[in-house]
């Protein structure tokens, strides 16, 4: 669909007063883009999002505050693009006369106009998404794609929609690796996190006995009950809006979260609380730079760090909740394979645990 953006840049104390005179020039919401706002996100490290956030912030960090408006592609859309040029120039005259006050600097109140189509970026990453093998028997397919596989596979077909979780970033698929060397027969796992469902839908397929997905966001929800259903796991797993700092009445003998350093660090003691006795814990989304931030919190809520894996920029630790004070005695490690997974203790360089 194609629609009208109308870009008005401002200044800081220009935000609001610009804002208001858009709505008065009769455009029905405005989004704002104000530098500031990533400044107050790096200064909030516990949004989830924060270590994926692309060096682009950084390029904008530079930027002006700019207000956006919207409108239909149509004479009504013209028509209020020209509205709000009028309304932007009577605003610069009337600041230059000081009519917001003395000083004040609305910015240069440049407007600009784009004819955009939704469809332009929105499909864009579908043309990277494409069925691939994630790990030694898990298959990951596109819902809108076909793929081969054979008998002792197992395949997900994935619509992630706005979820994050198609198993293409690092840090689900080593969750993927590690789940499908973790899972035994009838266990009940809690996914922390579940974006679109994937790791669900895996530890399912696993031959788990419960799966539970938790998020926060309620589009992952809808996104992941989605894929759970079209992946016929509907009977084990399920998914539900939750925050597990809010407590979730489950007790899960494999806990696995793909979030980020510090939020892991933030729900350990929560998930060390709905961890069975001797359950094992893998969390992902972590920067290598970050490993021993999350080691130190795991060790200190009672885990023993079984294997960390590695993968680009990010790794991925399995933890186990030892049994009272003796070591967690769950002898089945799985082997680390590949290059880039290093076993704490194992001679990498790395201080053990
Ligand atoms: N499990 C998927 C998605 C990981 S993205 C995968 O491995 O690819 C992490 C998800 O955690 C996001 O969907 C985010 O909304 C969710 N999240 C962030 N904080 C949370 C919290 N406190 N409780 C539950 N979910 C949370």
């Amino acid at each position: 669909m194609k629609y009208i953006e109308i870009t008005v840049e401002t200044s800081e104390s220009g935000i609001e007063p610009l804002t208001a005179l858009l709505m008065e020039a009769g455009a029905e919401s405005v989004e704002i883009a104000d530098p500031r706002d990533i400044l107050d996100r790096m200064a909030n490290k516990a949004s989830y999002e924060w270590d994926y956030v692309d060096p682009s912030v950084e390029a904008e960090l530079s930027e002006t505050p700019r207000i956006m408006v919207y409108a239909p592609d149509d004479a009504s859309g013209r028509a209020l693009a020209r509205r709000i040029r009028k309304a932007a120039e009577e605003a610069a005259n009337d600041a230059a006369r000081g009519a917001y006050g003395p000083g004040v600097d609305l910015g240069t109140l440049a407007v600009t106009e784009a004819v955009r189509d939704d469809g332009e970026w929105k499909d864009k990453w579908k043309e990277y998404f494409r069925p691939f093998r994630v790990s030694d028997r898990i298959v990951i397919c596109p819902t809108w794609e076909e793929t081969e596989v054979r008998d002792e596979d197992i395949l997900i077909r994935i619509d992630p929609g706005m979820a994050f979780g198609t198993g293409t970033h690092e840090t689900t698929s080593m969750c993927l690796a590690l789940l499908e060397q973790t899972v035994r027969p009838g266990q009940s796992v809690l996914d922390c996190g579940t974006g679109s469902g994937i790791l669900s839908i895996a530890a399912a397929k696993l031959g788990a006995g419960e799966v539970l997905g938790i998020d926060i966001d309620p589009e992952a929800v809808r996104v992941a009950k989605e894929n759970i259903e079209r992946n016929g796991v509907s009977g084990t797993a399920r998914a539900e809006q939750g925050d597990l700092t809010k407590g979730v009445p489950f007790t899960a003998d494999l806990v696995v979260g793909n979030l980020m350093a510090e939020l892991i660090v933030m729900l350990t003691p929560d998930i060390a609380a709905h961890l069975a006795p001797g359950g094992r814990f893998i969390s992902s989304g972590i920067l290598t730079e970050k490993e021993d931030l999350v080691r130190g919190a795991l060790e200190k809520e009672g885990f023993e760090i079984r294997r960390v894996d590695r993968k680009g920029e990010w790794c991925a630790i399995l933890a186990d909740r030892a049994v009272g004070d003796k070591r967690a005695e769950d002898g089945e490690v799985p082997e680390a394979a590949g290059s880039d997974i290093r076993v704490p203790g194992a001679g990498n360089g790395r201080q053990g645990a």
